[in-house]
């Protein structure tokens, strides 16, 4: 079996590049390095069944020989990395997710998208269900990357029901560990640096706000089963954790964990900050037989080790 992964480089992409090789797959992994970095895929460079191909999803893409499955994992996915690359961001979400939906109907292939929990917006229905259509800023500074990932959900379910095109539109929610950038300005990267470093932790917006964050390993685990079932085409499916926590408990979490002396420091809200964010896994467990194991402690604890040694290096 052979398998395309675009944003490769990525945190998720690279992860998922090891999971299927892992599980035997061929691999062909294409990024354009904007956030993604060649550190995620250097162990990976020589191995028998990883080709590399660099190249930017928003051209015309051509791939030798079959495919059996397209991930489209491409984009900007940080708050801090979407608003400083909103148009490259609209494009790789809309282009790019044409070229590879084109791709995978040339060659057949199943394809599986990774959408997000922000199409739900600042939801008004909590926690959010795969039927909830989603409260989103249609101009707010958030909507190039919300906007872009339901432009790409409408455009995967086009391409179900005209042309039999097997897709699966999978709604991530926050995910976190091993080789997240720390300069991408997610809350676990910065948060677990700061507290390291013994630096203030910059809780954004009081720090009532929630999210609900999943450990990579488990996220991996759900997007391999989504993406080898048979059976569930034109699904969409959440993926995430059930287990929601307050920005402000995750900063105390952090300090905990550390052993950190930083001290919270209370900042402005961000703008269209979601004020609440906890997915409804029910339809993931039900059709994949997933949920995740790890708990948050636990997670940020591996998390910590990872980053620890990250930066004596
Ligand atoms: N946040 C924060 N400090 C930071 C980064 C983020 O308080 O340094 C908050 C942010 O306002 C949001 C939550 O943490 O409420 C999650 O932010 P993140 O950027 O990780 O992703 P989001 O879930 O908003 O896409």
């Amino acid at each position: 079996m052979r398998v395309l992964i675009t944003g490769c480089a990525g945190f998720i992409g690279s992860h998922l590049c090891d999971k299927f090789l892992a599980e035997g797959f061929e691999v062909i992994g294409m990024d354009n390095f904007i956030t993604g970095s060649p550190d995620n895929i250097a162990h990976l460079l020589g191995h028998p069944r990883f080709k590399f191909i660099h190249y930017n999803v928003v051209n015309y893409i051509y791939v030798e020989g079959p495919l059996d499955i397209i991930l489209h994992f491409a984009c900007p996915a940080s708050p801090v990395d979407y608003l400083n690359h909103p148009i490259h961001t609209m494009k790789v979400d809309s282009l790019g997710t044409l070229n590879t939906l084109g791709l995978a109907k040339l060659k057949s292939a199943r394809y599986v998208f990774a959408s997000s929990s922000e199409v739900y917006g600042d939801p008004l229905v909590h926690p959010q269900r795969e039927d909830y259509w989603g409260n989103v800023n249609p101009v707010g500074i958030r909507s190039v990357y919300a906007e872009a990932k339901r432009f790409s959900e409408a455009l995967c379910m086009a391409y179900h029901r005209e042309h039999g095109v097997d897709v699966r539109i999978l709604r991530i929610f926050n995910t976190y560990g091993e080789r997240m950038r720390i300069g991408d300005g997610r809350v676990v990267p910065t948060f677990l640096y700061k507290a390291l470093r013994g630096e203030p932790i910059p809780v954004h917006g009081g720090g009532t706000q929630t999210r609900s964050f999943c450990y990579i390993e488990d996220m991996v685990e759900g997007i391999f089963r989504a993406s080898i079932k048979d059976g569930i085409e034109g699904e969409v499916i959440n993926l995430g954790s059930p287990e929601e926590i307050s920005i402000l408990d995750l900063a105390r979490l952090v300090v905990e964990l550390t052993n950190s002396n930083s001290p919270i420091q209370i900042l402005d809200g961000r703008e269209d900050d979601p004020k609440r964010r906890c997915p409804d896994i029910t339809k993931a467990k039900n059709l994949l037989g997933w949920e995740p194991k790890t708990t948050l402690r636990d997670g940020l604890k591996k998390t910590i080790e990872w980053l620890k040694s990250y930066l004596r290096r």
